[in-house]
């Protein structure tokens, strides 16, 4: 299996060592790239897209670009991971900071975010989250100037809240989290995102 990780800005290496990880405890057999030119994506499974800055990560997917071979990827079902700015990226539509910005989203999923949804830096906190639908009991989430979803709509699956607000969803092979998996030593999303990859590979292309 080939996992590649969007490398172009954010917690890249973090979430290539905690795919590695997961990948050993499930008995999968592959690597894990480092994706920063179009080349690079040939033949992954799937993608993850890290927490950082949404509007470099989207502007600099332009630049070198891989924005549009992603998309197409992600439209012809291949499975995505977005965390916290990843998240934003993934999404079809944006708060007024996006469209201030002018950041280009991928629109993948139907999904509305707001950008630092939980407040700036000095916000930013830990908390155990309880995901049932995601069969995750306990486990941690860091959340860094983290974006909520204010809605969903039509493919897009609400998996998870946090003091009211959306903090996780799925549509289809794509997964969008507010929180920084990466940054802990637990595997579940990255365990959860490897299966969904594993399906679609043994199931063939379609
Ligand atoms: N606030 C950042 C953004 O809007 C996301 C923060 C993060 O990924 N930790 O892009």
């Amino acid at each position: 299996m080939r996992i590649g990780v969007i490398g172009l800005q954010g917690a890249v290496s973090e979430h290539i060592e905690i795919t590695k990880t997961a990948m050993k405890k499930l008995g999968i057999s592959g690597n894990v790239v480092w994706v920063g030119r179009a080349k690079d994506l040939e033949n992954v499974d799937g993608i993850i897209i890290p927490g950082g800055e949404s509007t470099t990560i989207g502007k600099l997917m332009k630049k070198v670009g891989i924005f549009d071979a992603v998309q197409k990827l992600g439209r012809d079902g291949l499975p995505i991971l977005g965390t916290c700015a990843g998240m934003i990226v993934l999404a079809k539509h944006g708060d007024e900071q996006v469209e201030r910005t002018r950041q280009p989203l991928l629109e993948l999923m139907d999904i509305e975010i707001t950008r630092n949804a939980f407040g700036g830096q000095r916000e930013s906190f830990e908390a155990d989250l309880e995901i049932p639908k995601m069969n995750a009991k306990n486990v941690r989430g860091v959340f860094i100037r983290a974006p909520a979803i204010k809605r969903v709509w039509g493919g897009a699956e609400v998996l998870a809240e946090f003091n009211g607000k959306i903090i996780a969803a799925k549509q289809e092979n794509m997964i969008a989290v507010a929180f920084h998996p990466e940054l802990t030593t637990e595997t579940w999303l990255h365990e959860y995102f490897l299966k969904a990859c594993r399906d679609r590979k043994n199931g063939g292309v379609s």
